[in-house]
């Protein structure tokens, strides 16, 4: 069901009365039996990352719809079990001993309803769909995310962006659940506080996107797609397109980029484990083939002692590294 402004319902939580020696998970799997929200116990992450890479969550939950996804967060609220979410996982790392608690898919959750200049789209709904659902309208905004394997609300948390545009240029309100005073909301523009990566809900991991609306320009379909084109033959000539990763391991620094100081390092091809710098593009760490959490941030922290050795600058990951590594 698609989320509207104004009408989130307010929900009944069943109450189980807590027995002692009771783990909370065993709390959470039956009172998500009750309410019919898909799930699965001692869920392995690794297929449900980019990276191929991970251990076993205590519970995945899947919920289809916004009020499932309130249902679960207010589940885990109250029992006190903690709560990862994710969207495609193509920006993060789970570690290697998995999660204890439950982690929450939002893929599921993929409702967009048009609007005359835009869309409202839930926070599941992918940035490529996306992109190619405004190039078919006429509306001119998206073609720097159709290349972007994320989630709306993935790229509305990390502000994602490429080829001159990001997030912030056409987010115009999002809607979110605070679990820290269990209420819903709705952030206007410059509320946001986008920055480079960064939005106010990675500052603020209590607060979880629901769906955004997006505001888009008219323009003429064909320049649109041509432009998505041109995007997506940019990046299959630079990018290790097809290998497990997660994209850019390190933010841009302040000068130049993080791809050209690890490639001026002399740093494509070096390998912890079955964790190697792209030869392709120095910035991505791609997994090939049995890599593990430990590999990726062995590798990471390598990467980042020899730039800062040899160029006196500190890379800063971009890559979410969920857990303790
Ligand atoms: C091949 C490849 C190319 C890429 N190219 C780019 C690029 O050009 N530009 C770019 O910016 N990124 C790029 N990325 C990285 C990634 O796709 C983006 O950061 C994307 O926006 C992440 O979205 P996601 O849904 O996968 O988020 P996830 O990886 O699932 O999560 C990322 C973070 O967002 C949080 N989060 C997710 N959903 C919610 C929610 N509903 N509420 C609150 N928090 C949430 C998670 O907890 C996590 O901390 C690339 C990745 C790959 C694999």
């Amino acid at each position: 069901m698609l989320l509207q402004f104004g009408a989130i319902k307010s929900i009944i939580i069943i109450t189980i009365q807590s027995n002692e020696g009771v783990k909370p998970v065993t709390l959470l799997e039956k009172l998500l039996a009750i309410d019919e929200i898909p799930f699965r116990k001692d869920c392995p992450l690794a297929p449900l990352s980019t990276f191929h890479i991970g251990g076993n969550a205590d519970f995945a939950v899947f919920p289809k719809t916004v009020e499932q996804l309130l249902i679960a967060l207010r589940l885990c609220r109250k029992e006190n079990v903690p709560y990862f979410l994710v969207g495609n996982g193509s920006n993060l790392l789970f570690p290697d001993e998995g999660l204890c608690g439950a982690v929450l898919f939002t893929k599921g959750m993929n409702a967009v309803a048009d609007e005359p200049d835009g869309f409202f789209a839930e926070s599941g709904v992918g940035l490529p769909v996306l992109s190619r659902r405004a190039a078919t309208r006429g509306l001119s905004g998206l073609e720097f995310a159709c290349g972007i394997p994320g989630t709306v609300g993935g790229a509305v948390y990390m502000n994602a962006g490429a080829h001159g545009g990001e997030m912030a240029d056409v987010i115009v309100e999002t809607a979110y659940y605070d679990a820290k005073t269990d209420t819903c909301g709705k952030l206007l523009g410059p509320e946001h506080a986008f920055g480079y990566r960064t939005s106010v809900f990675t500052t603020h991991p209590e607060m979880i996107i629901l769906g955004a609306h997006i505001r888009l320009q008219s323009g003429d379909p064909n320049a649109i797609r041509q432009r998505i084109s041109e995007n997506l033959a940019l990046r299959r000539q630079k990018q290790p397109i097809g290998e497990a990763g997660a994209g850019s391991a390190f933010k841009r620094p302040a000068k130049g980029s993080a791809a050209e100081l690890i490639d001026a390092c002399g740093l494509k091809g070096l390998s912890v484990g079955g964790a190697t710098v792209s030869e392709k593009h120095a910035g991505f760490i791609v997994n090939r083939g049995g890599a593990t959490a430990k590999d990726v941030v062995e590798l990471m922290k390598k990467i980042r002692e020899t730039v800062f050795a040899k160029t006196g600058i500190l890379l800063e990951p971009e890559i979410r590294i969920f857990g303790k590594i």
